[in-house]
């Protein structure tokens, strides 16, 4: 069980009990906070990773919970968290976990101990819960928020990161037929596509793109053509696109595979993600 250090600040919260929206059944259920926590850690990073690193995966959960539910943002049946990832964190309950994972009970097991022995621990910046964004694979150096959003975000600033190289998504390949890639892009599709990176972030990110004299961002880049991340660059002939990416996801934050990389060359979950979020504090909720 963790022990509060009387030095921590401390937020009362006196409401254990939240309510998710379940958004594939479209049914709303109450559940402890720190269960949810649970089914969120369980979906959200593989149970085979290291201790540490799902302890650290617990603590990021449990702070963007905590900030939803002071933003008190509503979804369908009054509930302050949804299991939709677009919006929120994913969710599994134990009885699915054990229906997807049969054999597999003592993995759900090691992630209950890891919420458990972070019970009620957050991240704190300026005594407010911070945005504890997260992805799977940031492929060598994370993301700042500024040249993501253009608010720059103290915390969510990029770091070098050099512990996520098991992962299959640190580099990888896609191809598309120059048609696919036209239809998909919806430009026009008569020649050879020109693609011109008009705007990178420093970190080599896509921030802007031309293709055939349609301007896309990054983001938009990627959600139409699924890629894992904006980090990426193209090969282009006259039949195909091969697009070389790095990382998965929107690279904010913790990288999941790098903290569990960090775990284990045996560093802490409080060493973890003190190396993906700058200058944050740990606090304790007091149920
Ligand atoms: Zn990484």
């Amino acid at each position: 069980m963790h022990k509060n250090k009387t030095s921590e600040p401390q937020i009362i919260y006196k409401e254990p009990y939240v309510k998710l929206y379940l958004h594939q059944e479209n049914k709303t259920i109450k559940l402890l906070l720190e269960e949810y926590i649970i089914g969120t850690a369980a979906a959200e990073m593989p149970a085979s990773f290291e201790m540490e690193a799902l302890k650290a995966q617990a603590v990021c959960a449990r702070t963007y919970a905590f900030r939803k539910l002071l933003e008190d943002k509503k979804y369908p049946g009054g509930a302050s968290l949804s299991d939709d990832i677009n919006s929120c964190q994913a969710y599994i309950s134990q009885e699915e976990f054990y229906r997807r994972h049969p054999g597999y009970k003592h993995l759900y097991k090691k992630v209950r101990e890891a919420v458990e022995q972070t019970q009620g621990e957050i991240m704190i910046y300026h005594n407010e819960p911070i945005d504890a964004l997260y992805h799977s694979t940031c492929g060598g150096r994370t993301e700042s928020a500024v040249n993501v959003w253009g608010t720059d975000v103290p915390y969510l600033r990029s770091v070098k990161c050099c512990y996520c190289k098991e992962s299959h998504h640190y580099e990888s390949v896609q191809v598309f037929s120059v048609q696919d890639f036209t239809n998909s892009l919806g430009v026009n599709n008569n020649c050879r596509p020109q693609v011109q990176i008009s705007e990178n972030t420093p970190n080599g990110r896509v921030k802007k793109i031309n293709i055939n004299n349609r301007e896309l961002s990054g983001e938009k880049l990627r959600h139409v053509l699924g890629l894992p991340s904006t980090w990426c660059v193209f090969n282009i002939n006259e039949s195909r696109v091969e697009i070389k990416s790095r990382g998965y996801g929107h690279g904010l934050g913790l990288c999941q595979y790098g903290a569990n990389g960090m775990a284990l060359e045996g560093k802490s979950y409080h060493q973890i993600l003190k190396h993906y979020y700058k200058d944050i504090e740990f606090s304790q909720l007091k149920y």
